[in-house]
């Protein structure tokens, strides 16, 4: 389906969103460049600026892992200082209620959690930047500490077992979270409305959540400000800003 007009829109989702019982969110980039975190896709959006560095390019080579951690420690400077925005907000309010099931985000910036959605409501598919993990076991370690072993050593910090640690996060190259996928699914199952709100919906299999949600006789609505090749299996598509569609659908925030 193609776009509607913002203000009608607006409208049928809140009809709709009255109505649903088992909400779906499934969040990209986009919900938090109003909390200024650039996405990745946009005119301006970090791949504008840099080149990815791979999974297999982090294993193969202590010149990407500490070009990696350079970035990641830039970019949670950049997390740290930034909110929540109403659309984080908003969400979080809607899974505390009960209305919706959880949050399934592709967003590695914890700023979902830090609205207050309870964080076993939310599934990271793309995991969190917020914290590095070890390749081999599995160890978490905290950012700070990644920070001091770095500059303790100028070497990429190892774990206690030797193995390399690495964001939390999953690179391009390394697969998806199989649990998390999992979950996630039978949520879009069980949905009877998902919103998936400022994502490309171009990363598979992210974007088969959405499209599952709508095959399995829930409503689709996708918010994004620019057209998706999911659009025409939504019941609604708003190309729209996220903030401002959200003012008139919460206006108690
Ligand atoms: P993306 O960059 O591919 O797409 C974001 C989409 O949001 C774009 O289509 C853009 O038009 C739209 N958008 C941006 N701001 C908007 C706004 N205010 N209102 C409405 N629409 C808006 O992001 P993606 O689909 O999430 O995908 C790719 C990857 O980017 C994910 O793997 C994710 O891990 C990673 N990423 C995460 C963050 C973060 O955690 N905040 C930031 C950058 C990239
Ligand atoms: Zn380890």
């Amino acid at each position: 389906m193609s776009g509607e007009a913002p203000g009608k829109a607006a409208a049928r989702l809140a009809a709709w969103l009255a109505e649903a019982e088992r909400v779906l969110a499934f969040t990209g980039a986009g919900i938090s460049t109003e909390s200024g975190i650039p996405d990745f896709r946009s005119p301006g959006g970090i791949w504008s600026q840099m080149q990815p560095i791979t999974y297999q390019e982090f294993v193969a080579s202590e010149e990407a892992r500490l070009e990696d951690w350079r970035r990641r420690l830039v970019m949670n400077d950049q997390l740290a200082r930034a909110e929540p925005n109403l659309g984080h907000q908003a969400l979080a309010s809607l899974v505390r209620s009960g209305k919706a099931l959880g949050i399934v985000t592709q967003n590695i910036d914890g700023l979902h959690q830090r609205a207050g959605a309870p964080p076993d409501r939310v599934i990271e598919l793309h995991g969190n930047a917020t914290r590095g993990r070890c390749l081999d076991c599995g160890t978490i370690m905290p950012l700070e500490e990644v920070r001091a072993a770095l500059e303790a050593s100028g070497a990429c910090p190892r774990c206690a077992c030797g193995g390399h640690v690495k964001a939390a996060v999953i690179s391009f190259g390394e697969t998806m979270p199989e649990p998390e996928m999992a979950r996630a699914a039978e949520w879009a199952e069980a949905s009877d409305l998902c919103l998936a709100i400022g994502s490309s919906l171009i990363v598979h299999p992210a974007a088969s959540i959405p499209l599952l949600a709508g095959q399995s006789g829930g409503r689709l609505v996708i918010v994004n400000r620019e057209p998706t090749p999911l659009d025409e299996a939504a019941d609604l598509v708003v190309h729209s800003a996220i903030g401002p569609l959200f003012e008139e659908i919460f206006p108690d925030f």
